[in-house]
């Protein structure tokens, strides 16, 4: 068993590291800043001037397996670790975000030709952003079957009706399509009842409502999270991914490499979160000594780089099994990931946060922030209690199997 990285990802890790510590740290108050004074869901423009320059030093797209640096999951992750370590900025400034990557893929893997070339060249190019549409207000779309809104086939075109919420990015003036999960076929089996269509934001009868806040945060870096109401939405029948009724299957396809993708940003901003509790406990001396030096504090470094290190070990495995036997031999890992590497970064954030005293919950500290997002990614992209109860299921049927001989 080999733990070193090749010399090409710590080529790539090294660029990813000074890209960090040169502009992306530097650029953090900016980006704030910039945030106040433009219209809410617009870009910073410092994103873009920061698009260029990781484009020009080769960190661009890396996510993409077989890509222009053709990575493999083991070779991306501990890149994409790096970005996470500047949530909000890094990984749009290499075009290494959610959704767009997943959807990317999707569009690569499931579009027709004139559909792909439509919009994968311009995502690609980080020009425009996307949406991933599953979740629905009136359903609970942990079950995926439970998605309500439908998709008809109606002579050469497909008609959407439907509510969705939780569209990540469709606030944003730059978010041009979306690809909309919805039934059709409402009387086919549970897992055949589904399909996926892409669909352009300017298409007739769409309405954006308002977006959801997390923890009070607006989002509006991510483009915020939208509830868009789709009414008698019409797209030719090409634009459909996939074969009709296969959507479920394309939504399984999408949601692995998007949860290690999670998982490696969050083993990033738990390293963050780290850093920063460690120099602030060096440089802080309530009651007459250093907070590093009281016995409780070192118990929470000791124990944050316990979890850092076993969710790292246990992400990187994931990546090599997805490379190896593909994404469904690796669900059992996929879903460890989802509940572990949540779970690790917002106890290594809480007590960084702790550490800091009153400015661990200020805007002085990117440490606030960092929590909200690890938080929701305990819901986000399925709740944990989905995941234990998949993998629970998986380790069961083996010992059922065993039984039944
Ligand atoms: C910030 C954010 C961004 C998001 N972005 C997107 C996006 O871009 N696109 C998109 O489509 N969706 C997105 N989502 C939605 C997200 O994926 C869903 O919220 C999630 O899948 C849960 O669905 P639900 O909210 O309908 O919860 P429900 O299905 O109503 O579930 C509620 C709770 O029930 C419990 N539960 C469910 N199943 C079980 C079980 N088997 N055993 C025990 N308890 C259970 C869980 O605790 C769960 O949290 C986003 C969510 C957030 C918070």
């Amino acid at each position: 068993m080999e733990f070193a990285y090749s010399p090409k990802v710590q080529e790539l890790q090294s660029a990813a590291m000074s890209f960090l510590e040169e502009y992306v740290i530097p650029a953090e108050a900016r980006y704030q800043q910039e945030k106040r004074h433009i219209p809410e869901w617009e870009t910073p423009p410092v994103i873009d001037e920061l698009k260029k320059i990781a484009h020009e030093r080769g960190l661009w797209n890396l996510f993409l397996p077989g890509g222009e640096q053709g990575l493999s999951n083991l070779e991306y992750a501990p890149i994409a670790e790096i970005t996470g370590r500047s949530p909000w900025i890094m990984p749009e400034a290499m075009n290494c975000s959610a959704p767009d990557t997943g959807n990317m893929e999707l569009l690569h893997h499931f579009a027709t030709e004139e559909v792909r070339e439509r919009w994968l060249p311009p995502l690609l190019r980080g020009e425009i952003r996307s949406v991933y549409g599953m979740t629905e207000p009136e359903v609970a779309s942990s079950d995926a079957r439970n998605i309500s809104t439908r998709i008809e086939v109606d002579g050469d075109e497909l008609v959407i009706n439907g509510r969705k919420w939780w569209s990540s990015g469709a606030m944003s003036p730059r978010c041009k399509v979306a690809i909309v999960m919805g039934k059709s076929d409402p009387d086919g089996i549970p897992h055949r009842q589904q399909s996926m269509v892409v669909v352009p934001l300017d298409a007739q009868g769409i309405e954006i409502i308002r977006s959801t806040s997390v923890f009070g945060y607006s989002d509006s870096g991510h483009g915020g999270h939208a509830e868009v109401v789709y009414d008698n939405v019409r797209v030719p029948r090409d634009h459909l991914l996939g074969e009709l009724h296969g959507g479920f299957a394309l939504a399984q396809a999408r949601l692995g490499p998007g949860r290690i993708h999670h998982a490696m940003r969050l083993i990033g901003m738990a390293e963050r979160a780290f850093d920063l509790m460690c120099e602030r406990s060096l440089v802080r001396f309530p009651f007459g000594k250093a907070v590093a030096e009281q016995g409780v504090f070192q118990d929470w470094v000791a124990e944050a780089r316990i979890r850092i290190e076993q969710v790292r070990l246990l992400v990187l495995k994931t990546a090599w099994l997805m490379d190896t036997v593909g994404n469904k031999g690796a669900m059992t890992e996929i879903s460890a990931i989802k509940v572990a590497a949540p779970a690790m970064a917002t106890w290594v954030i809480d007590r960084a946060i702790q550490a800091h005293g009153g400015m661990g919950v200020s805007q002085d500290t990117p440490l606030a922030e960092m929590y909200q997002q690890a938080r929701m990614l305990r819901i986000a992209d399925g709740p944990d209690e989905v995941h234990k109860m998949a993998l629970a299921r998986r380790e069961l049927k083996r010992y059922r199997s065993i039984l039944d001989r």
